[in-house]
C-alpha cells in the first residue's frame, strides 16, 4: 500500500505527510502533532478527516432497568465479542486474540459480526510520539472480510435454529482468512485506475509465517485500469447477490 498510495500520490502532484496525527481543524488550518513530538500546522482549502473509529454509543439495559452497556460494548463503543480483550503488550498479540464466532461472552443470542465488533487491539504495531500521544493507524476492516464473518454468523444461527442446538461450528477470524480488496483511484473505462490487493491472513501471523507475517504467495498487489474494470463488474456482482437472484450464491463475498 505504501507503494500504491505513494505512486497515485506522486502522479497527481501531492505532497504528503505522514507518521502525524491530527489535534485540531478550523476553518483554514489543521493542527497536527508528528511522531518525534512537533507540533506543526497545515493551510488548507479542501479537507476530509476520517473520525476516529468508534461504535454509535449506544447505552443498554437489561429486563430490570441496569446499565448493562459494560457487557456489551468495549470503551470505544463497539461490540465485545470472542476476542482476547485483555491488555497484552504488543510482543504478545498473536491471531489468537482476533474473534471467530462474533458472539457476545454474555449473551449468546447477540453477534457483531463485521464492522460492528470491537478489536482486541490494533494490528500495526502501536507508535506513541515524544509527548506520549498514541499515533497509529486503527485496525482495517474491509467488506470481504465483513462478508465473510456475515455469512459465518448467518449459518450459525440458521443452524441454531433448525436444530435447537447452540453449538457454533461456522468460524471466521481474521487471523486465518485471506482477504482482496480493490482501492479506487480514477473513474472510465479507459483512463481508470485502481489498486487491486490480496492479503492472507488479514491479521499477520508471525508464528506461520515469521518473515512477513504473511503468506508471500498469496499476498500481492498491482495498481492499474484492470483493477478499476474488475471493481466496476464487482458492483454489478454484489448487487445482484445482495438482491438475491438466480444463482446468486454462486458470487463469493
Ligand atoms: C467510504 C468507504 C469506502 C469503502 N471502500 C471499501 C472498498 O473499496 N473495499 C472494501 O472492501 N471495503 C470498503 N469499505 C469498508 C466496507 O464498506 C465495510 O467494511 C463494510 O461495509 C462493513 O460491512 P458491515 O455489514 O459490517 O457494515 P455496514 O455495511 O455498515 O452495514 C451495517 C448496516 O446496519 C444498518 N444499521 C445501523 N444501525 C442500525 C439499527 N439500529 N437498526 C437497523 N439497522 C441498522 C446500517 O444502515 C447498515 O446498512 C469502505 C467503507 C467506507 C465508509
Amino acid at each position: 500500500t505504501k507503494l500504491f498510495a505513494e505512486s497515485y500520490f506522486v502522479e497527481r502532484n501531492i505532497k504528503w505527510i505522514k507518521r502525524a496525527g491530527v489535534k485540531k481543524v478550523d476553518e483554514n488550518k489543521i493542527y497536527f502533532e508528528t511522531l518525534d513530538g512537533e507540533y506543526q500546522e497545515q493551510a488548507y482549502d479542501f479537507a476530509m478527516l476520517i473520525p476516529g473509529f468508534a461504535g454509535h454509543g449506544f447505552k443498554a439495559y437489561d429486563k430490570t432497568g441496569q446499565d448493562i452497556s459494560s457487557k456489551l460494548f468495549a470503551a470505544n463503543g463497539l461490540m465485545k465479542v470472542d476476542a482476547d480483550y485483555s491488555q497484552k503488550p504488543f510482543e504478545e498479540w498473536s491471531v489468537n486474540d482476533w474473534p471467530q464466532t462474533y458472539q457476545n461472552p454474555s449473551y449468546s443470542n447477540i453477534f457483531a459480526p463485521g464492522i460492528a465488533f470491537a478489536p482486541p487491539h490494533s494490528i500495526s504495531k502501536p507508535m506513541v510520539s515524544k509527548n506520549g500521544t498514541p499515533i497509529f493507524a486503527t485496525a482495517p476492516r474491509t467488506g470481504m472480510p465483513s462478508g465473510v464473518m456475515g455469512k459465518v454468523t448467518a449459518e450459525n444461527i440458521i443452524s441454531w435454529i433448525k436444530t435447537g442446538n447452540p453449538e457454533i461450528k461456522h468460524k471466521a477470524s481474521m487471523g486465518k482468512m485471506g482477504a482482496a480488496c480493490i482501492v479506487s483511484a480514477g473513474y472510465g473505462m479507459t483512463k481508470g485506475t485502481a489498486a487491486t490487493m490480496t492479503v492472507s491472513p488479514v491479521v499477520p501471523d508471525w508464528d506461520k509465517f515469521p518473515d512477513w507475517g504473511r503468506d508471500i504467495n498469496t499476498t500481492m498487489g498491482e495498481p492499474g485500469l484492470a483493477g478499476h474494470w474488475l471493481k466496476w463488474a464487482m458492483h454489478y456482482m454484489f448487487l445482484y447477490k445482495a438482491k438475491g437472484k438466480p444463482f446468486w450464491w454462486l458470487i463469493p463475498e
